[in-house]
């Protein structure tokens, strides 16, 4: 069993046909858990929708930093009702987009630790992006206390520093196909060296497509690449890192139940 534990299957790059052939490819792919991640309230129902016909995805809800811009009292109130369905398993993505800015910082911010706090209060772990802002992230996370609740780093691709301090405040790592790139050495050493009860895998498509398909359209399916690299790199069958990734996640959230 191997589970992806980041994706994208809400968006423009998916209709209902393409959507039903990336599920079946995971199916026969082996991979039976997926979770489904939204950037807004709009793709939050329709995960939501999803995961309640589907029964291997369940959902990560919340506000992408990309998205930050649009935060206010009545995105959070909706955030936090649609949060109350039991296949909300994560809030997130959320944290701090410091490489595109696409919204300005200071919203980023306050978008980020109104999320922390909607993950206390809902006692759901965060599913956080970092990119080009790993001090502000970690300091963040401390000051909000998130270490209460715990989730992913996800998309692993900071150095071992940062990911000794994302440990030591209770987070998991996850890494996607970034490992399989020529140039990401760091972050394969990260991936040889990190607890085995503390790593994930993801695709974080669809985007990040691992070797032997880097450059097209990623899928759930293709997180067996992103497994097989990690499994070798860490000099372990790949079954035992499959399970391994999956039983992190259920600790993590509670999904899914493999005993
Ligand atoms: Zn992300
Ligand atoms: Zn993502």
């Amino acid at each position: 069993m191997l589970v992806d534990s980041h994706c994208h299957l809400i968006g423009s790059h998916l209709d209902a046909a393409g959507l039903a052939g990336v599920l079946e490819r995971a199916r026969q792919a082996g991979v039976s858990g997926l979770v489904a991640v939204a950037t807004g309230l709009a793709e939050a129902r329709e995960v939501l929708a999803l995961a309640a016909r589907r029964p291997e995805v369940q959902g990560c809800l919340g506000v992408h930093p990309h998205e930050a811009g649009g935060w206010n009292p009545a995105v959070e109130a909706e955030l936090e009702r649609l949060l109350q369905d039991p296949n909300a398993r994560f809030v997130g993505e959320t944290g701090l987009d410091w490489h595109y800015d696409l919204a300005p910082r200071p919203a980023q911010e306050a978008a980020f630790r109104a999320q922390i706090g909607l993950a206390r209060r809902r006692g759901l772990p965060i599913v956080v992006h970092t990119r080009a802002a790993p001090e502000a992230t970690l300091r963040i996370l401390a000051e909000e206390g998130a270490g209460q609740v715990g989730g992913i780093i996800h998309c692993f691709s900071e150095d071992l520093d940062f990911a000794r301090k994302a440990l030591d405040l209770g987070f998991h790592l996850s890494f996607s196909g970034i490992v399989t790139f020529k140039n990401a050495e760091p972050i394969r050493a990260v991936a040889a060296w990190a607890p085995e009860d503390r790593i994930l895998v993801e695709t974080d498509s669809p985007y990040l497509a691992p070797v032997p398909h880097r450059g097209r359209t990623n899928e759930p399916a293709y997180v067996t690449h992103v497994a097989a690299q990690v499994a070798s790199l860490r000099g372990i069958p790949p079954e035992r890192l499959a399970a391994a990734t999956t039983r992190n996640l259920e600790a993590l959230c509670g999904w899914p139940s493999c005993s």
